[in-house]
C-alpha cells in the first residue's frame, strides 16, 4: 500500500523526511502523480516547485508511475542522449494495461518539440516549457476541465516561476533560483531556444523567500541561474549580485551560501572579495571554460579567449582565503584538432581544477554548432574524454592527498549503512566520508580531521 502523509502547507515546507508521497490538507483531491526528472540542478529545482503547484491544487505525490493518474517527466535536451531517453520513457505508454493516465512532458524537450510531442505520443496531454510554468494553475484547470491537449510554449517572457509552495527535497541544502534563462549565444547550446532570455527575480523576493527558509531551519542555501552571476535585480533596489550573496550570508540562521553556474565573462573581482570577506559565502566556484584553445572557445562563442579565462582564474587563486574552481570541458568540438585538444589539458594542467564535468560534444537542433564542418568522429571524441579524465584524476589524487591531515568543517548530510560512518561536504564543496561514534549527525556541522584520500573523495575522523 502507499504510504501517505497528510500534513498542511506549513509543515510541508519544513518537511524534511523523505516522504514516499504527499498531500495538503484543505485541497480538493484530484488524484495522484509521480514526476520524473532529468538533468541539471535547475530542472531539480523547477520540479520541487512543479511539485508545489500540484500539491497546492489537491494532487497527492507517489513514487510510482503505477501508482500515479498524473505522470509527468521534467526533461532535459542538453545532449542528445539526454532526450532520447524521455522518448524511450514515452514509449513506455503505448501498450500499457490499465487506466489510461494523463501525462505531461515539462522542460527543455518539451519547448524543443512543442506540438510534435502530441504526434509522436498521442497519449500525452500535457507539454510546457519552463519559461511557461507560471501558466502552469492556468494549464492545469484546463485538463482538469476536460481539454484533451494543452500547451505552455512561449519563451517571449520576462516573468519568473514563483510558487506559494516549494515541495523541497534536499532537507539540507535549499535551492533556490534567482536567474532563468540564458541571454549567452554559446553555438552548442540549446538553453537560450529552451528557457528563453535571461529574467532575474527582484532581490525583495530572493531574500524573503530566504528568510522563511531560515525560519524552517535551512542553514545552507544555493543560489541557481545558468549564468548566476549575470543576475541584474530588476527592483530598484539594484542589488549587485555580490550584495545579494553578502544580504543572504548575513541572514540569520545561514550558514553556508553557494552559487552556480557562474559565466567568466560576468565573472567579476568584488564576487571574489565576497567570498573573502565572509566565511558564510562558501570557498567555490564553477566557472565552465568549455575548451582551452582560443579559437575553440571563438567558434563556440564563449566571449572570452584562454588568456582572458586565465585572468579570472588568476584572480581567484590570488584570494586571501582558498577558494576551489570546478568546470565544465566540450572534448571533439566541430574542427577541434590534436594541438587544440592538448591546448584543454594543458589549461587542467594549469589550473588544477578541484573538478571537471567533461562531455562529447552533442550536436543540438537549432544551433549555429550544429552546421559547422569537420565533425570529429565518435571513437576520437570518446578518446580524448577518457586522456582528460585520466589527467584530471591525476590532477585530483594529487590535490586530495595534500588534504590529508587538515582539517575541515563539514555539513552532514548523509549517512552509511556502516555504523558509524557518515558524509558530508566542506565548504569548498568536497565530499568527505568520515568516522564518528555520535549519534544523530545529520543536518549538523562538525569539524574532521582527514586521514586519506581517493580521486573523489576524502576519508576523515570527526574531530573532538
Ligand atoms: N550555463 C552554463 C555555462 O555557461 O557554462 C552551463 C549550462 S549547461 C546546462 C552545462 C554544461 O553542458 C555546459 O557547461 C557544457 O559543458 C555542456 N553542454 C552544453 N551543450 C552541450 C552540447 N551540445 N554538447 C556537449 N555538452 C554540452
Ligand atoms: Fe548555454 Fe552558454 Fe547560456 Fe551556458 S552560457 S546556458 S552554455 S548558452
Amino acid at each position: 500500500m502507499q504510504k501517505a502523509f497528510d500534513i498542511g502547507l506549513d509543515s510541508l515546507l519544513a518537511d524534511k523526511s523523505a516522504a514516499e508521497a504527499v498531500f495538503v490538507t484543505g485541497a480538493p483531491h484530484r488524484g495522484t502523480f509521480y514526476l520524473e526528472t532529468f538533468g541539471c540542478q535547475m530542472n531539480e529545482h523547477d520540479s520541487e516547485k512543479v511539485a508545489g503547484v500540484l500539491l497546492s491544487r489537491g494532487y497527492r505525490q507517489v513514487d510510482s508511475v503505477e501508482a500515479a493518474s498524473f505522470v509527468l517527466y521534467n526533461t532535459c535536451s542538453i545532449r542528445e542522449k539526454a532526450a532520447q531517453k524521455v522518448f524511450s520513457r514515452l514509449g513506455e505508454f503505448r501498450d500499457m494495461p490499465g487506466e489510461p493516465k494523463k501525462i505531461g512532458v515539462l522542460g527543455c524537450v518539451a519547448q524543443q518539440e512543442g506540438e510534435k510531442i502530441f504526434h509522436r505520443s498521442p497519449w500525452v496531454s500535457l507539454v510546457c516549457g519552463s519559461a511557461s510554468y507560471s501558466k502552469l494553475p492556468e494549464l492545469l484547470a484546463q485538463l482538469e476541465a476536460g481539454e484533451k491537449r494543452v500547451t505552455g510554449l512561449d519563451t517571449d517572457t520576462d516573468e519568473t516561476f514563483e510558487t506559494e509552495l516549494t515541495r523541497r527535497d534536499n532537507p539540507w541544502r535549499a535551492y533556490l533560483t534567482i536567474i532563468e534563462g540564458c541571454d549567452k549565444a554559446c553555438s552548442y547550446c540549446v538553453v537560450p531556444y529552451t528557457r528563453g532570455p535571461e529574467r532575474s527575480r527582484s532581490s525583495d523576493s530572493v531574500l524573503r523567500e530566504l528568510r522563511q527558509l531560515a525560519e524552517l531551519g535551512y542553514t545552507e542555501v544555493q543560489f541557481l541561474g545558468q549564468t548566476v552571476n549575470s543576475y541584474a535585480d530588476p527592483s530598484p533596489r539594484k542589488m549587485k549580485f555580490s550584495e545579494l550573496l553578502q544580504a543572504a550570508a548575513e541572514m540569520p540562521g545561514m550558514r553556508r551560501v553557494r552559487f552556480t553556474t557562474s559565466h567568466p565573462r560576468d565573472f567579476s573581482p568584488d564576487i571574489v572579495e565576497a567570498i573573502e570577506g565572509d566565511t558564510r559565502i562558501c570557498n567555490h566556484v564553477h566557472l565552465p571554460v568549455q575548451s582551452g584553445s582560443s579559437r575553440v572557445l571563438r567558434a563556440m562563442q564563449r566571449t572570452y579567449s584562454r588568456e582572458e579565462y586565465l585572468e579570472k582564474i588568476a584572480m581567484v587563486r590570488n584570494a586571501k582565503r582558498p577558494i576551489a574552481v570546478t568546470t565544465d570541458i566540450i572534448v571533439g568540438f566541430p574542427g577541434e584538432t590534436e594541438k587544440e585538444f592538448e591546448e584543454t589539458l594543458s589549461l587542467l594542467e594549469e589550473v588544477k581544477y578541484e573538478g571537471v564535468f567533461s562531455f562529447k560534444y552533442s550536436p543540438r537542433p537549432n544551433t549555429p554548432a550544429q552546421s559547422m564542418p569537420d565533425a570529429i568522429p565518435e571513437e576520437e571524441k570518446s578518446r580524448r574524454l577518457a586522456i582528460l579524465l585520466k589527467l584530471q584524476r591525476k590532477i585530483q589524487t594529487e590535490a586530495n592527498e595534500k588534504s590529508v591531515g587538515k582539517m575541515f568543517e563539514l555539513h552532514v548530510e548523509g549517512k552509511s549503512r556502516k555504523e558509524n560512518q557518515w558524509s558530508g561536504h566542506t565548504s569548498c564543496h568536497r565530499v568527505v566520508n568520515f568516522s564518528s561514534p555520535q549519534p544523530n549527525l545529520l543536518g549538523s556541522y562538525v569539524r574532521v580531521r582527514v586521514s586519506g584520500a581517493t580521486p573523489n573523495c576524502l576519508i576523515g575522523d570527526h574531530a573532538p
